[in-house]
């Protein structure tokens, strides 16, 4: 058995395999999406993501062929 605390909420979790810890090294889907979204907000701020709309919009070639 092994002991850790949840990373978010500092809940005393015991697992025998990190496997009966679905949300590892949390204790519950809430606090994985809690810390996630902290890091998540981290990133927004220092660049902008690539969004699929963004994507489509340069599907087409620059068109900057020389001949
Ligand atoms: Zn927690």
């Amino acid at each position: 058995m092994s002991k850790i605390d949840c990373r978010c909420c500092g809940r005393k979790l015991v697992y025998k395999s990190t496997s009966d810890l679905p949300f590892f090294p949390f204790c519950s889907e809430r606090c994985k999406l809690i810390d996630l979204g902290k890091w998540v907000e981290e990133e927004h701020r220092i660049e902008e993501p690539l969004t699929p709309d963004r994507v489509d919009e340069t599907d087409e070639p620059k068109g900057e062929s020389e001949t």
